[in-house]
């Protein structure tokens, strides 16, 4: 069956071709969706290429909030100097994303709305706390991020919706550790079995006095672990303290999957992982930025 492709020049005629026809798969840099039409899994008529769109391709920041265009590839974020500032997490993770031939086409907006759990962006974006801008021919709306995936590959947007933008609340400032960590099978070129983000700041007396931490991966849709940083705010962390704080992040894990067998491996990796994130705070006066 051969398959119609579209490149609209604006964001309007998108929107339009969305809502006038039914049969239209939406397109970014194809790294996800041509693989999976190759693999029959899915078998578009029409592919609506977004991925030139100008009204998608921005990085900017307005009133104080960092909007990122969902056509935005994760090579321009690395590059990006306001990234680098902003949301140092977002960089971290476009650094150990997939090979440089993937980083040039592949898009955020394509990551989120894949909804692998293994998407990486989406836990550096839990702890920006960012909303994704979603454009239909009606109007916008705006969903949090968690919120995107209704589980594993289930993006929640309706037909004849796209994702605009994303706006992130960007790092504060005096932040001692922003960095994002993943585990695969292999060093380079891995799908994550476990990731996480976490931006923290100590006071004065080096007590944690902001901290937003998400892992990625391990659960059916990436999660902030609300529960790990309530435990560390207002605490000095030392080793015993984060180690337990990892154990927590790992107990967070299970009661959200179920003990699985893969739980064997999992727990102390998602501890290990958390104590290797981590383990900047315990020299002082370092800042760790990913
Ligand atoms: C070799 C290889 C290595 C990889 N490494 C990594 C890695 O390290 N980390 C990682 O997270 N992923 C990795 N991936 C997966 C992939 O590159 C990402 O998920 C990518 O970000 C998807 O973006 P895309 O622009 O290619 O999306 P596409 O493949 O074009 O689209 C993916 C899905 O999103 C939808 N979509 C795209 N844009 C929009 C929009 N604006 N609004 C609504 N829906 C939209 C499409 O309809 C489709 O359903 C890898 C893939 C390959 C092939």
């Amino acid at each position: 069956m051969s398959t119609e492709y579209i490149r609209p020049q604006g964001l309007d005629e998108a929107l339009g071709l969305l809502q006038e026809r039914q049969d239209v798969t939406i397109l970014a840099g194809g790294t996800d969706l041509m693989v999976d039409r190759r693999s029959e899994k899915i078998r578009p008529r029409c592919l609506l290429d977004v991925s030139r769109l100008p009204e998608l391709r921005r990085i900017r920041t307005r009133d104080g909030v960092l909007e990122i265009g969902a056509a935005v590839t994760i090579s321009e974020l690395l590059a990006s100097g306001t990234i680098a500032r902003m949301a140092p997490v977002l960089a971290g993770c476009a650094r150990r994303f997939g090979s440089r031939q993937i980083r040039n086409v592949a898009t955020i907006g394509g990551n989120v709305a894949h909804c692998a759990p293994c998407g990486d962006t989406i836990a550096p974006l839990l702890v920006h706390e960012a909303q994704a801008v979603v454009a239909a021919p009606g109007g916008t709306r705006t969903v949090d991020i968690g919120e995107m995936a209704g589980g594993p590959y289930q993006c929640i947007l309706a037909p004849g919706e796209l994702i605009r933008c994303f706006r992130l609340k960007p790092c504060p400032a005096g932040v001692d550790l922003a960095d994002f960590q993943k585990i695969g099978r292999r060093r380079e070129l891995a799908i994550s079995r476990i990731s996480m983000a976490a931006m923290v700041r100590l006071d004065d007396d080096g007590g944690v006095d902001f901290m937003r931490f998400a892992v990625g991966a391990c659960t059916p849709t990436p999660h902030r672990f609300r529960e790990v940083e309530d435990f560390l705010l207002g605490r000095r962390p030392d080793e015993g303290l984060l180690w337990q704080a990892g154990r927590l992040a790992a107990d967070t894990m299970i009661a959200i999957t179920g003990t699985r067998p893969s739980a064997a491996y999992k727990q102390p990796a998602v501890q290990g992982l958390f104590l290797r994130m981590m383990s900047p705070l315990l020299q002082p006066g370092r800042k760790s930025h990913a």
